[in-house]
This record gives structure tokens, C-alpha cells and sequence, in this order.
């Protein structure tokens, strides 16, 4: 490892052990209403979890010292700085690679939590598959009128992204950067594709009950039933609804442009394009019209805004 590394391995080490978050307190009591939710957005029906005695899930620990959009004062600048000087560094990418939690005793409705948070550790330098960075991990202290109740220690990985690997020379030649993203093509819905390259839009229909359905999937949601064949679609469709994309820019495509979700005449919806029509003059309920279009060596369904 150069100098030039470990010069900056040694600034941010000096980071480890700094607060990242003083005397945080939780925006909220812990409470009902925020179990129910986060049990219903898991799907978890525990009933520890609902009724007069509940208690909340052990995992939503770091639920309750989130400071939302506002944000929190007790944040210190130091992460900031430690950040600040990654990005400097040409560590500009995040991704978070992993949390761990420690649970000293439930969290009940009413419990008021606070807080504080530390630089517990910086990593070396390490070269991962994404890129080249340094590890960072916070811990948070969890506690209810001064008792420790949980410790929550969260990890990034703060690093300068790898460059692209060119294609193997046995896959499909290489694409200047302003073409189109191919489609995933796989098991479950080749034969959509293959439908598309032929300028049909094939739906799948369960042969157990008769339901339409799109995307393509394996199974039927409505009876479970694994055989199914297709129907083509008319190419008659209104848009349900729609976005007008602006940001981010991606150099196959021109913004400002119009996305719509198509409600098919059989009843399914697609997200595609919306063509034909100015993307300021796409609104809910138009009636648009199935197309094909050849983008280099690909073919896609999108569909034309019919004005009235
Ligand atoms: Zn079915």
C-alpha cells in the first residue's frame, strides 16, 4: 500500500471514536400507530405485536431515531467531515453493506428514546468488486430514560467506482453509450419477447381461470395455477397514468419525455413510452394505439397518443 493511502487511512482514522450524533432524542414516542404500519409494510403478523400488551418489533429499533426529512439536531459535524473527505478522495459512491442490532429488553408504546451515535471503526483500504474504499461503521446507543435498551451499528462502504469491465468477446458486441437498455430476457417471460419481435404483444392468460396477466409471471396470482397460453392484445389502450421523466439524464433518451402506464382494452397495464404526441400533451384517459419500434437491434412496444 502507497503513502498516498495511508495518509488518507490516517486522517480518517482519527475519526473512530468521534460522535456522530449527540443527546438524539426520538421524534416520536414509540407508538402504536407506527408498529401497525411498519407491520403491515412487513407482512408481519405477530401477535406480540398488536393488541393492548404490544410491544414493538425488536427491528424497528432504528425506526424510532430516524429524524425523517427535517433531519435531526443532534447530528454532529464530524461524519459529515469524515464524508466530506472521502468524497475529496474520489470516494464518491455509498452503498450500505450491512446493520446489526443488539436488543437489551422490548420497546413499549410510550417508551422515549434517545440517543447518541459514534464513529465506532474506519476500515483500511480495501478494493471490493464495486470499487476501491474504506468501510465506516456508526453505532448508535439506544436508550429509555437512561437505560440502555438497544445498540444499532450500521456500515457503509464510502468508495471511488471501478471501471466498467468491457464485455467477454463471445456475448453481444459492445453498444456505443446512447443506445437503448436491452430487456431482461429470461424463462418467465421469453415468449413476451419473442411475441414483440414478431410486432405482437402477447398477454398471458391462466388456463386454470381465465385471468389476464402482465408482466409475464410463472404462475397465476389469482388461482395458483402454473399452465397458461396467450391472447394477443388488440393494441387499443388508454394511458392510466403517466410521468413526464426530466432527471436523471441517460444518454439513450431525450428529455423531457413521457412514460405512461397503458391500460390495455383486455385490462392489463405496461409502462412504456408514449410517442407521437408532445410529452405535455399525454394525459390520463387518452386513448393511445400499440406500435413497434426499432431502436439499433432491438424492438420495443410503445404506444402512440391518439389526439382527438
Ligand atoms: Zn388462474
Amino acid at each position: 500500500m502507497g503513502g498516498e493511502s495511508d495518509e488518507l487511512g490516517t486522517r480518517l482514522k482519527a475519526y473512530e471514536g468521534r460522535p456522530a450524533a449527540s443527546t438524539g432524542v426520538g421524534k416520536d414516542p414509540v407508538n402504536a400507530a407506527m408498529i401497525r404500519h411498519w407491520c403491515e409494510a412487513t407482512g408481519d403478523t405477530h401477535p406480540a405485536y398488536a393488541g393492548p400488551d404490544a410491544v414493538a418489533p425488536p427491528t424497528m429499533l432504528q425506526a424510532w431515531t430516524m429524524g425523517g426529512l427535517s433531519g435531526h439536531e443532534s447530528r454532529t459535524g464530524a461524519y459529515d467531515e469524515l464524508l466530506g473527505l472521502l468524497d475529496a478522495s474520489g470516494c464518491t459512491s455509498v452503498v450500505a453493506t450491512d446493520c446489526e442490532q443488539e436488543y437489551l429488553r422490548p420497546l413499549r408504546p410510550g417508551d422515549e428514546v434517545t440517543f447518541d451515535t459514534v464513529v465506532e471503526s474506519v476500515s483500511g483500504r480495501k478494493t471490493t468488486k464495486l470499487g476501491t474504499g474504506y468501510f465506516v461503521t456508526t453505532r448508535t446507543e439506544v436508550r429509555v430514560a437512561g437505560e440502555p435498551v438497544g445498540t444499532h451499528r450500521f456500515r457503509i462502504l464510502k468508495y471511488a467506482p471501478a471501471p466498467r469491465t468491457p464485455a467477454p468477446k463471445d456475448t453481444e458486441p459492445r453498444r456505443s453509450p446512447g443506445t437503448r437498455p436491452r430487456p431482461v430476457v429470461n424463462r418467465d417471460n421469453a415468449g413476451f419477447w419473442e411475441g414483440v419481435a414478431g410486432h405482437r404483444l402477447l398477454i398471458q392468460r391462466c388456463t386454470g381461470c381465465a385471468t389476464l396477466r402482465h408482466p409475464w409471471l410463472p404462475g397465476c396470482n389469482a388461482c395458483g395455477c402454473p399452465d397458461w397460453d396467450t391472447v394477443e392484445a388488440s393494441g387499443e389502450g388508454t394511458v392510466y397514468s403517466y410521468v413526464v421523466m426530466h432527471h436523471p439524464p441517460f444518454p439513450a433518451f431525450d428529455p423531457p419525455y413521457a412514460v405512461g402506464l397503458v391500460e390495455l382494452a383486455e385490462g392489463v397495464r405496461m409502462v412504456s413510452d408514449v410517442v407521437g404526441v408532445p410529452y405535455d400533451k399525454v394525459r390520463i384517459g387518452m386513448p393511445v394505439r400499440l406500435a413497434f419500434r426499432s431502436y439499433d437491434d432491438v424492438t420495443l412496444p410503445v404506444f402512440e397518443g391518439v389526439e382527438r
